[in-house]
């Protein structure tokens, strides 16, 4: 077993642990964009979100929302963001489904993503390949 977060889900490496329960583990993320950053993550193996099943997912998600009403009420931050590096491209370094949850600090200097314009017919192209 090479996983980190498994090895911190088995308590072969130490975490902060900051909830727990029968599906899903949350702990502080070693390197915080903010104090309180916490990584929420199925305690089963998953690599990413198309990889685990929805009652997982379901209880993963039930788990983030606990965190963040606990960021708010005790640390005081007015707000967070939650982000997931899904595969490799997308910044994922570590391979087991995790939720970040960033505290927001006012003026605290972290930017979101830069974002670009659609250029002549490319959103109904791209719309048309994706829609469900
Ligand atoms: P990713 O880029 O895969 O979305 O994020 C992985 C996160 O895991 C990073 O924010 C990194 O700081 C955190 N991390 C990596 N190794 C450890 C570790 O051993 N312990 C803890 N608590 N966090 C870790
Ligand atoms: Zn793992």
């Amino acid at each position: 077993m090479s996983c980190i977060f498994c090895k911190i889900i088995s308590g072969e490496l130490p975490s902060y642990k900051v909830y727990e329960d029968e599906f899903t583990l949350a702990f502080l993320d070693i390197n915080p964009v903010n104090p309180g950053h916490t990584l929420v993550v199925p305690k089963r193996h998953v690599t990413n979100i198309e990889a685990v099943d929805e009652e997982t997912l379901c209880q993963v998600v039930k788990a983030v929302k606990k965190v963040g009403l606990s960021l708010k009420k005790n640390l005081g931050v007015a707000g967070y963001n939650l982000g997931v590096n899904n595969d490799p491209v997308a910044g994922q370094v570590v391979a087991h489904l995790h939720f970040h949850i960033i505290p927001r600090l006012a003026g605290d200097g972290f930017k979101l993503w830069p974002q670009k314009e659609y250029g002549d017919g490319e959103a109904e192209a791209v719309f048309a390949k994706i829609k469900i």
